[in-house]
């Protein structure tokens, strides 16, 4: 199972820093289904950010008209701020 963690590490923090993008409706289609489409890969990431039932419910939707609350975006907002500082020394979020 670590061995997993690893081999997504990069992946999952450049999907999380575009998960309220794609939570918004705001991004493309081609990013809103490489984003949905490691979201259900990769449960890891929705659990670190305790957003696993949220996420889960919004995709269950369809990406209809609705969007995230408020608050859901406000939490992940926070969260992806702690993980650019503790990513910061590397570079691929820019
Ligand atoms: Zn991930």
């Amino acid at each position: 199972m670590s061995t997993d963690d690893t081999e997504h590490d990069s992946d999952c923090s450049i999907v999380l820093s575009e998960v309220y993008l794609y939570l918004d409706l705001e991004c493309s289609e081609e990013r809103r289904s490489l984003i949905q489409k490691h979201l259900d890969e990769c449960t890891g990431c929705l659990r670190e950010f305790g957003i696993e039932h949220e996420v889960k419910a919004l995709v269950g939707r369809c990406c209809g008209d609705e969007r995230a609350p408020a608050e859901l975006r406000d939490r992940l907002r926070l969260k992806l701020g702690q993980l650019e500082s503790q990513t910061e020394s590397r570079e691929f979020l820019l």
